[in-house]
């Protein structure tokens, strides 16, 4: 038996706190996979979706995309899943399955993004929700359901870049934000064997960030403290969301320098377009990960005891847990629990 009603917590309209909110269950298709929520992680992204820094969210809105729990139902067509099975589920619970992306494998940049992402219908700050069988992923045994909700997002968008550009030398990288994704984001780069140099406005963010294992420490907040570190990194992999001059953080690069942008910086965002021309320096993003990537995250954080930095709330309390994270005092994410 599933629940007749799903019960969540909804934005019903820009700026406002979540509110209780519920709906019928949407009927499974054939591949997809009702998973009843355990766990979910609150990430930046859900609280730039409340206030619709990206302008597609529509309302009534239930955020969550870093979702543990156990499936619940499984349509026809899904045979290599069980009602009981402890499952996670990301950022991505569907795409087309026939665009250029979906078909060479990377359905994360799925040509509908927009209209398929786990936002449709909602997300997993509520009992349950349904995602299509290919974006839900069996979780190893031994990891604890908080560290595994926050590698389904945090964990594969810092993984995926980091992973694709190691290069088998012991490159110089400047990890911009000791956060929910920065703090992963020096455990993974550790273990890739990068030189790790965590960038941080926040000086008591150094004995943490040397502990997760970063090579070395630098106050980042301004021209003055960035000018030391000109053509230092071999690439920068920003996971900020907060202010800083990033023409100077530019400037910190290499020449043939990359940055990889994982974080939102506050808009508008500006830096000086010479230095891109003269020292041949490239600004990039990085969305997520492939199911395939995922999969691998996955292994190898179990693997080589990647542990993402948990405070455990009740779902309940989830606009204090907004809060929280608004004013920068999660240590590191925040997962909320469904109380059974
Ligand atoms: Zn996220
Ligand atoms: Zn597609």
């Amino acid at each position: 038996m599933f629940e007749s009603v799903v019960k969540g917590y909804a934005a019903n309209a820009l700026g406002q706190e979540l509110e209780q909110f519920s709906y019928d269950p949407p009927e499974l298709n054939d591949h997809d996979v009702r998973v009843s929520v355990t766990h979910c992680g609150l990430c930046f992204s859900d609280i730039h979706a409340i206030d619709d820094y990206y302008g597609i969210t529509t309302f009534p809105f239930v955020p969550g995309h870093e979702i543990v729990g156990h499936v619940s139902e499984v349509g026809t067509g899904v045979s290599d899943l069980r009602k009981g099975d402890r499952v996670g589920i990301g950022w991505q619970g569907r795409s087309c399955a026939k665009c250029e992306w979906c078909s060479k494998g990377e359905p994360h940049l799925c040509a509908d993004i927009a209209e398929m992402g786990v936002w449709t219908p909602y997300g997993g700050f509520s009992s349950s929700t349904t995602a299509d069988r290919r974006f839900v992923y069996p979780l190893p045994s031994s990891m604890p359901s908080e560290m595994a909700a926050v590698l389904l997002c945090a964990g594969i968008a810092v993984y995926s870049p980091l992973r694709s550009r190691a290069s088998g030398h012991r490159q110089k990288i400047g990890i911009v934000g000791v956060g929910g994704l920065g703090h992963l984001a020096i455990q993974f780069a550790h273990a890739l064997d990068y030189d790790v140099t965590a960038l941080s406005s926040s000086p008591d963010k150094e004995e943490e960030a040397l502990a997760l294992g970063a090579d070395h420490f630098r106050v980042a907040r301004d021209k003055e403290s960035l000018k030391p570190m000109k053509f230092t990194f071999d690439w920068l992999l920003y996971t900020g969301h907060g202010k800083s001059d990033f023409t100077w953080l530019l400037r910190t690069l290499k020449k043939n320098g990359v940055m990889v942008m994982v974080g939102f910086p506050p808009q508008p965002f500006a830096f000086e377009p010479v230095d891109l021309v003269v020292y041949q320096l490239a600004v990039t993003g990085s969305f997520l990960g492939n199911p395939k990537d995922m999969r691998e995250m996955l292994t190898f954080a179990q693997e080589r005891g990647i542990k993402p930095r948990t405070e455990l709330m009740p779902m309940s309390r989830v606009n204090d847990a907004i809060r929280r994270v608004k004013e920068g005092r999660a240590r590191y994410r925040i997962v909320l629990v469904n109380e059974p």
